[in-house]
């Protein structure tokens, strides 16, 4: 554990003496391949906010660490204005890399249960960090060409869906200036370089995960009558939550509801006594997550008396504290912002996309009431003769948390600077 963190300590530093930000700063390219193969779990990303919080500081920002977890805060004040607020996530995922890139993760880190784990950035967070600074670089560059207050933070943890609400628990909007706007990207991975995608509304869903115990009498197999079988009840509830969909919520309102895990019974002739499950819900609208809920408790409870079981054997559904909620983008902000990124990279490289059942806890920065508009929009990532092979071939790209995911990295952050510096220009000008 020592070791690793030595290396990954070693080659940050000589990335700083490369990049050596107060004179010349490091090439973003070479910024970016210095993260990707330093990726930090959630909630450990010290290293990580250490690096870019000192460049941050030379640029002239306030900086606060360990603010909500591993998370950083910089201000510029740049004279009178509205307030701003980027924000870039840093996590890294337990994936093992297989890109085959020279700069490729080896990084193997201790997880917060003791496992080691490898580490990959395999969701784009060490683009988003690289585009973060080019911005921060850019804005300051250009300060006299803006006025008002640039707030810009790193979050922790946007895998766990717990870092964004870790910095507001912390006190983001009271302890710091409170932004008029919340801007953020996401790569994309079905997306070209040089692109941007955007979604007026909801454009990120609610997602909740629910565990249940389905419990039973376990007994021999070749004597079912003699007990409660778990394994036949979970596999009625399988089928009973494929309803809440399909015959419960209006067919207009987007959600999902998937089991993604069942676990249960340790040979062929034993009946076991308990099954366990993994769920996965999506929606948009509070009242549709308050229904897909009520109806998972509803068929838990009612199936499993209808089963037989005793009072003291239903099953049992904990709804996991890992929620994370809807991101909506104003719809006025997105389309101003959308237009400003079209005058900094083309109009035809501006796309209205459909939004998606994905999870993404920015949502949660524009929650807070009042509430701050807010808007997150997609990055194109894939290299544009891959995009066009795809395409052609009706083959599939690997997609976000794919151990084979690699951006294009110089075009990806190339348009990314572009869009978010003119957006948050536009923005302090009162533009677009
Ligand atoms: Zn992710
Ligand atoms: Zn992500």
């Amino acid at each position: 554990m020592k070791l690793i963190l030595l290396k990954s300590a070693t080659l940050i530093a000589a990335a700083l003496a490369i990049g050596a930000p107060a004179q010349a700063a490091e090439p973003l390219i070479d910024l970016y391949k210095t993260l990707h193969a330093n990726p930090e779990l959630s909630h450990m990303e010290s290293e990580t906010s250490k690096m870019l919080g000192a460049e941050l500081e030379t640029l002239g920002f306030d900086v606060t660490y360990e603010f909500g977890s591993t998370g950083t805060v910089a201000v510029f004040k740049n004279g009178d204005g509205p307030t701003v607020l980027i924000r870039a996530d840093m996590d890294a995922l337990p994936v093992t890399e297989a890109t085959g890139a020279s700069y490729a993760s080896t990084k193997i880190m201790e997880d917060h249960n003791g496992n080691m784990q490898p580490v990959m950035h395999a969701c784009g967070h060490d683009i988003h960090m690289t585009v973060f600074m080019g911005t921060a670089r850019d804005l300051i560059a250009r300060k006299a060409e803006w006025s008002g207050t640039l707030v810009m933070i790193l979050q922790p943890a946007e895998e766990l869906g717990q870092g964004a609400r870790a910095m507001i628990g912390a006190g983001l909007f009271d302890k710091f200036p409170r932004p008029d706007y919340n801007l953020a990207l996401h790569t994309n991975s079905a997306m070209p370089a040089g692109t941007v995608g955007y979604t007026p509304g909801y454009a990120l869903a609610n997602v909740d995960s629910v565990d249940i115990t389905v419990r039973g009498i376990g007994g021999h197999g070749a004597y079912p009558n003699t007990t409660k079988d778990p394994i036949v009840l979970a596999a009625q509830l399988i089928q009973g939550f494929q309803t809440i969909v399909s015959r419960e919520i209006s067919p207009t309102q987007p959600a999902v509801v998937t089991v993604g895990s069942i676990h249960g019974g340790t040979k062929h002739n034993i009946i076991g006594d308990e099954v366990k499950m993994q769920l996965t819900l999506r929606s948009y609208s509070p009242e549709v997550r308050q229904q897909t809920l009520a109806a998972i408790r509803r068929m838990a409870d009612g199936m499993g008396r209808a089963y037989g079981l005793p009072e003291d054997k239903l099953p049992i559904v904990i709804h996991q504290d890992e929620f994370t909620p809807a991101a909506f983008n104003n719809p006025a902000l997105s389309e101003r912002a959308a237009n400003l990124i079209a005058g900094a990279i083309g109009e035809k490289n501006v796309i209205k996309v459909d939004p998606v059942m994905g999870g993404e806890d920015f949502g949660e920065f524009g929650q807070v009431e009042p509430k701050i508009p807010s808007f997150i929009y997609w990055l194109g990532a894939v290299a544009p003769a891959d995009y066009a092979a795809a395409k052609a071939s009706g083959a599939t790209l690997p997609s976000l948390h794919s151990p084979t995911f690699l951006p294009d990295a110089a075009p990806t952050i190339d348009t990314g600077v572009k869009a978010m510096s003119a957006s948050a220009l536009g923005l302090f000008n009162g533009q677009g």
